[in-house]
């Protein structure tokens, strides 16, 4: 099929983010699929004519990932059986929120054809998305994410950046790792706390001092810098 070919609908959803370069595009006939380029995360757009035939589509998945139907209305935006079912105008700046709710979350070295290879894993934060999308609350301004390391010495959460030094303490050597794997927590700027994936507070003793330390850091400077 040409481009030239494609359905007028797709195309004019398709020139909308394509500019988006954290994702790379397939656009077939009925769907776009993109896909999150650093975690390959799938997410599947549709264009749609109607709510009820979105939330047809929204009874079946096709797998993993995230689905959205797009429709051409000016003022839709809500999420059904996992669904976003949104107006094309939302869209662009909802795949941008997705991309801020895909986060690093650690890594592991395998060997792979006699090579070692890094593997990296991502985390999907939908739950935290939703509930930043339904509070209107900014990446970097209302929150930020950030990874910590449960420390299988203490069992506190050392953030990544203290993470050799606390080790260290323990006579623990960090670049003996071939692996890691972090805890996604949100820092809340508004609450002016710690939140898991589930939005429950980890209470300031479940951190390492240093973790403690940071936190403050960056919750306190936050505060301040409003
Ligand atoms: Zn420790």
């Amino acid at each position: 099929m040409k481009y030239s070919e494609l359905n007028g609908n797709v195309k004019r959803v398709y020139a909308k983010i394509r500019m988006l370069d954290d994702y790379h595009w397939d656009i077939h006939k009925d769907k776009i699929i993109g896909y999150h380029r650093k975690s390959e995360f799938p997410i599947r757009i549709r264009v749609v004519e109607s709510k009820e035939e979105a939330e047809k589509l929204s009874e079946q998945k096709d797998g993993p990932g995230i689905d959205i139907a797009v429709l051409p209305d000016a003022n839709t935006f809500y999420i059904k059986n996992g669904t976003f079912i949104l107006s094309e105008r939302f869209l662009k700046a909802t795949l941008m929120d997705i991309n801020d709710h895909i986060i690093w979350g650690g890594f592991r070295v395998i060997e792979r054809d006699g090579k070692l290879v890094q593997e990296d894993l991502y985390e999907y934060l939908g739950g935290p998305l939703v509930r930043h999308l339904k509070s209107n609350m900014m990446n970097g301004q209302d929150y930020v994410f950030w990874q910590f390391y449960k420390c299988e010495k203490c069992g506190k959460f050392v953030d990544i950046e203290s993470l050799p030094e606390h080790m260290a303490k323990h006579g623990i050597n960090v670049a003996e790792k071939d692996n890691e794997k972090y805890e996604v927590f949100e820092l809340n700027f508004i609450e002016g706390g710690v939140f898991n994936k589930f939005g429950e507070e980890v209470p300031q003793n479940k951190f390492a001092p240093e973790a403690q330390a940071f936190i403050r850091d960056m919750i306190g400077e936050q505060k301040s810098g409003k």
